[in-house]
């Protein structure tokens, strides 16, 4: 059996990696893919959980990770309460507590922040090192699809030869190029578009960053700069990544994310992105003029999702190949290790000579599940993301549906596992998406007039499941956490009710 893997970035090294692990020596893995990136713009340095897991336990990265990228202690978000008033520095900050290290907070956290030039090349260099995995340098131009006889590649090699590759499987991680599902017309643009203008920067002040009145608690073992840190606006929401440079000194990178239905302005450089955010959030901009800009990119209507990722043809689209999501989440490379996954399960399975179209079928379906519900609680957050107290009950509600059921399920392998996939289907939306907000918080935030500080819950280490990346032998302990989940959501909306409830008895501040 032969395994054809399309493009040399991030996505198909990784694959190659991790199919050379989990499949026989037999299984040949030919990865083709130029050198040169050929000009796709490369982003996406915030990890999460999930991806950290993949690549420390699948990889064997942990080591390198430490030594070469900076920790991530989970997302951090503000929430301005007067984001209108330039002068008005008051958030309210929500982060999420990670347990105490004795290693200190550099010991074990969550997940990483990568720069990612030096983690692609790494990635490439290890699969360089790899005999088992093949590479030609060049570029697929065409394939003929044949799930059953194999299917022929062309390939325009880098020294301007051309050849023909025999493949059982094709992969395409062609990024932005969408090689595959272009060919076969697979591309589906949604109508809530994105746009986003990011930029790293150099020698900058990062104590600016603490130049704010921040309410909610702060947690001592670990430093809140090494958390990826997210600014919400009208329509609009910022990323701060901070990231080790190659030298060792310190880069932040800042992406400005707008739905162009929601946002009325154009973010396309940096002096745009200087006057508008200096508008709502000029503890930002004092930090980027405190820096020198290292680059710039632009992506204008980006957003896609391509559908079915994998065919019982025997073929998987996988990586930006498959799907550009909002970032919000900092989840597209979590979504590729699920793919790289079940995919790897799908080809096991068919080279034990079990190949079966309609597990091929449920798991390209499954795997929409959490990409959908994802990007839907994305998009209709928009029109509030300006609202700080909205925003604080959806943030505490995503990131506890996350560390209690998306993250364990995963952890569990409930994605590709046949024997686990049953409790996969929490993460399908019917009618119920999981990281939507209910109704009835919905309707409990229009009772507020004007939230004050008195107004907003914090959670901490109570949405963070200390079990949810252990690996469980016995499924009924899953379960578990799911019903420890759904005890503190209920927990939660007690808790936020009864303080809307309490302070309009009390007279405070609401709608008539
Ligand atoms: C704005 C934005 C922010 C993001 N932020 C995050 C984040 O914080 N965290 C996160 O986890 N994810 C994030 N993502 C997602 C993440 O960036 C992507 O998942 C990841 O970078 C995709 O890598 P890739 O290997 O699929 O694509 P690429 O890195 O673009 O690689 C594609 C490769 O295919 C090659 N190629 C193209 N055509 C051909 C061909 N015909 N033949 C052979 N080779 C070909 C190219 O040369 C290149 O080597 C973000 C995405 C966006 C759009």
């Amino acid at each position: 059996m032969r395994i054809a893997m399309i493009g040399n970035g991030l996505v198909s090294n990784m694959a190659a990696l991790y199919f050379r692990k989990q499949l026989p020596e037999s299984v040949e893995i030919v990865l083709i893919g130029p050198d040169d990136r050929g000009g796709l713009p490369l982003v996406g340095e915030s990890i999460i959980e999930i991806t950290a897991n993949f690549l420390e336990t699948q990889l064997g990265l942990e080591d390198y990770l430490r030594e070469h990228h900076v920790p991530k202690h989970a997302l951090t978000y503000y929430f301005k309460l007067d984001p209108d008033n330039p002068e008005d520095r008051t958030y309210s900050v929500h982060s999420t507590e990670s347990l105490p290290n004795p290693d200190g907070y550099e010991g074990s956290p969550g997940s990483w922040q990568l720069n990612r030039e030096h983690f692609d090349d790494h990635l490439r260099e290890l699969v360089a090192a790899d005999s088992g995995i093949a590479r030609i340098n060049g570029r697929v131009k065409d394939i003929q699809i044949d799930g059953e006889g194999g299917h022929t590649l062309e390939i325009k090699e880098a020294d301007g030869g051309s050849r023909t590759l025999e493949a059982n499987w094709v992969i395409d991680a062609s990024g932005r190029n969408r090689f595959l599902g272009k060919k076969l017309g697979l591309t589906i643009k949604p109508e809530g578009q994105r746009d986003c203008f990011w930029f790293r920067i150099a020698d900058f002040d990062r104590s600016l960053l603490r130049n704010l009145n921040a309410l909610g608690p702060e947690y001592d073992h670990y430093d809140r700069y090494y958390t990826t840190h997210h600014f919400m606006g009208h329509g609009n929401w910022i990323w701060m990544i901070p990231l080790k440079a190659e030298d060792g000194g310190e880069l932040m990178s800042i992406g400005f994310v707008s739905h162009p239905d929601h946002y009325e302005h154009d973010v396309r450089s940096i002096d745009s992105f200087l006057e508008q955010v200096s508008k709502v959030h000029p503890v930002v901009t004092d930090l980027v003029k405190s820096g020198r800009v290292v680059d710039t990119n632009l992506l204008r209507r980006y957003h896609y999702v391509t559908n079915p990722t994998y065919s019982p043809d025997r073929w998987g689209i996988i990586g930006d190949a498959s799907f550009a999501p909002d970032p919000l989440f900092s989840n597209g490379l979590a979504f590729v290790t699920l793919q790289i996954e079940q995919l790897g399960a799908l080809i096991a399975r068919d080279y034990e000579g079990n190949h079966s179209p309609e597990f091929v079928e449920k798991l390209a379906t499954y795997f929409m599940g959490p990409v959908l519900s994802s990007q839907t609680t994305i998009t209709n957050w928009y029109p509030t993301m300006d609202d700080a107290y909205l925003s604080s009950i959806r943030i505490n509600w995503i990131e506890t549906v996350y560390f209690y059921l998306f993250l364990p399920l995963v952890a569990n392998r409930c994605h590709f596992d046949p024997k686990r996939l049953r409790l996969w289907k929490a993460m399908q939306v019917r009618g119920e998406n999981p990281f939507d907000i209910p109704q009835e918080l919905i309707e409990a935030r229009k009772r507020v007039a004007k939230p004050m500080p008195d107004h907003f819950v914090y959670k901490g280490d109570e949405k963070l499941n200390p079990k949810a990346r252990t690996l469980w032998a016995d499924i009924d302990e899953v379960y578990e956490q799911l019903e420890a989940g759904s005890k503190v959501l209920a927990g939660y909306s007690k808790e936020l009710l009864s303080r809307i409830d309490k302070l309009e008895g009390e007279g405070e501040l609401m709608m008539p």
